[in-house]
């Protein structure tokens, strides 16, 4: 028995983050964290072009704690740098996969070439949810280039599937993960059917970036388009899918982390007094140094 879709979700207007990265919210841990557990928030920055400058944009140093970020460049160049020492420049299909823990700070710019040439920038973050015993984990930074990541040429030529955490069908994708769950893209070819198994008792999300999918089956279908995204229930074991143009959607799966969501900014914790807590570290400069 598939999935049903619980929710559909069209994404609010875009804005800023910093000068660099222009996004819409597609989710937030501010609702509907039952559904998207173990994910917290996705920003999605669709195709925007950048005049050349000398002066990167993006935004400067600021903390996080409780969570991971999740950083898909598909055109442009993203740099990235962590007072854990970590850091570097991800291009086309590369993914940064940082870990902050009990605590960071970093800075996300525009990398210097891309900033001087100017172009085109299109990107995703994700954050996901640490188990609440992974909370105050040592900070740790993935740097994932796009040849580590394994492509998947789904049946009857319905497209090509990425792992980049978690494992699909046997691939299993790079990135080191704290809890089970599958991070994947998928550039599906419109037309063609594709049934997306996922583990019961697991949430689901699909993720339109372009183009248009029908999603489910018959009277229960829906179909999105331009950063529109379902949630599935957790029982069931799988999704109808089947591009109705070419299209490029991101494949979010886990197990749901039952525990409670208190978040604050770049904080997310699992108590008002781990905010609260968060907040005085940070002020008391516990989150390193750039
Ligand atoms: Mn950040």
């Amino acid at each position: 028995m598939d999935k049903t879709i619980v929710t559909t979700a069209s994404p609010p207007a875009s804005h800023w983050v910093g000068d660099g990265f222009h996004v819409r919210s597609l989710f937030s841990y501010q609702a509907n964290t039952a559904v998207n557990s173990p994910f917290l928030m996705l920003d999605y920055g669709a195709p925007t072009t950048f005049t050349p400058t000398t002066q990167p944009r993006g935004v400067g140093p600021h903390p996080h704690r409780g969570i991971e970020t999740v950083t898909i460049a598909y055109a442009g160049e993203v740099a990235h740098r962590d007072s854990h020492g970590g850091g570097g420049t991800i291009g086309p299909g590369d993914v940064q996969w940082m870990t902050a823990g009990g605590g960071l700070l970093h800075e996300e710019f525009h990398s210097p070439a891309f900033s001087a040439s100017g172009g085109v920038m299109h990107m995703a973050q994700l954050w996901v949810n640490l188990p609440a015993a992974q909370k105050m984990t040592a900070p740790a930074y993935q740097a994932i280039v796009a040849a580590d990541i394994p492509t998947w040429e789904l049946p009857e030529r319905a497209g090509q599937l990425r792992v980049i955490g978690g494992s699909y069908q046997g691939f299993n994708g790079p990135a080191h993960t704290r809890s089970p769950l599958l991070v994947a893209d998928a550039r599906l070819r419109a037309g063609v059917a594709w049934h997306w198994d996922i583990p019961e008792g697991w949430n689901a999300l699909l993720v339109v970036m372009q183009g248009e999918v029908r999603v489910g089956e018959g009277a229960h279908s829906r179909t999105i388009k331009d950063a529109q995204h379902v949630a599935c229930s957790r029982a069931g074991d799988g999704l109808a899918v089947q591009a109705q143009q070419d299209s490029l959607v991101l494949l979010l799966a886990g197990e749901p982390i039952d525990e409670p969501v208190v978040g604050y900014g770049p904080f997310v914790m699992n108590s008002r007094e781990e905010i609260m807590q968060a907040m005085k570290d940070f002020n008391d400069g516990k989150f390193g140094h750039m």
